[in-house]
């Protein structure tokens, strides 16, 4: 199948899809024929995103809806929503939603760390873990679902113990997912950004970002829609042998 139309009438999830990669992925994989659901925090950005969508594919139908990864009630409600709205559940979910609370480990708040794991952590396990359920559930024939990790998750990063050890930790749940899962027909995945440019590294001081920069052998940082083509490898059949792996997007970053 033409890359521009393997997704058509594949129901997708985005999280974190108000912004940044989030929405890169939304945006691929609604120009692949896929219907999305732009989950955000945030329901403005969502349904900014959702807006961008393009909709002109074979039997395409968005939408937007807000959810907080990491309440369980939260989560569970979005997926019960998208079933009655589809009557399906998504069979391509993306994981995108995450934060950041930088700060050096000497100096960092409980809070933050717990923060940063209640997000990126425990928010992926609750996401995949209901779509799972809901795939398993209903019979279906197969499911693609990608986390994002990042880099930084195994090298560590300065000033991101809590960051780093959460995206450690959506490896490792990956990984097992992708084992536990397989008999099912659901294809576990994850992506490992580098240096993107999105409203996260915004943050980022100038003097960092240069620093980092001059450390990628490709010499620039990455756009989301770089991360975002291999969201929608990985979503698309053309990864169907492809289970449990970790794939760096980082311009060649810390490869050794
Ligand atoms: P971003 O632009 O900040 O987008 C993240 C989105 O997730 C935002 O819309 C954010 O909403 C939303 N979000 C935050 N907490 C949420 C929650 N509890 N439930 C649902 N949505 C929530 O960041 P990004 O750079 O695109 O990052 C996307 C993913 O890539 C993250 O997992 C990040 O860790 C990972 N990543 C990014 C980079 C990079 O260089 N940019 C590198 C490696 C990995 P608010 O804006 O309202 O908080």
């Amino acid at each position: 199948m033409a890359a521009a139309t393997r997704l058509i009438s594949r129901l997708t999830l985005v999280t974190g899809g108000g912004s940044g990669i989030g929405r890169a992925v939304c945006q691929r994989l609604a120009s692949e024929g896929a219907s999305v659901v732009v989950a955000d925090i945030s329901e403005e950005s969502a349904h900014d995103t959702l807006r961008s969508l393009q909709r002109d594919l074979r039997g395409q139908g968005h939408m937007a809806a807000v959810v907080d990864v990491s309440s369980k009630e939260s989560v569970k409600n979005l997926v019960t929503r998208i079933q009655t709205h589809y009557f399906q559940p998504p069979s391509v979910c993306v994981n995108a939603a995450g934060i950041t609370q930088d700060d050096f480990l000497l100096n960092m708040d409980e809070d933050h760390f717990d923060n940063v794991i209640r997000v990126n952590l425990k928010g992926s396990f609750l996401v995949l873990q209901a779509v799972a359920q809901a795939l398993v559930a209903c019979g279906a024939p197969k499911g693609s679902i990608v986390t994002v990790g990042s880099i930084v998750g195994k090298v560590g990063n300065i000033g991101q113990a809590n960051y780093s050890a959460s995206k450690a930790g959506v490896e490792g749940l990956t990984r097992t997912a992708a084992k536990e899962l397989s008999r099912f027909g659901i294809r576990c995945n994850c992506v490992l950004p580098g240096f993107i440019s999105t409203p996260m590294t915004d943050k980022v001081p100038e003097k960092v970002i240069s620093r980092m920069k001059s450390l990628v052998p490709l010499g620039r940082m990455g756009e989301p829609a770089e991360v975002a083509d291999v969201c929608a490898f990985l979503a698309s059949d053309d990864s169907r042998y492809i289970t449990g792996v970790s794939l760096e997007v980082t311009g060649g970053l810390f490869i050794g």
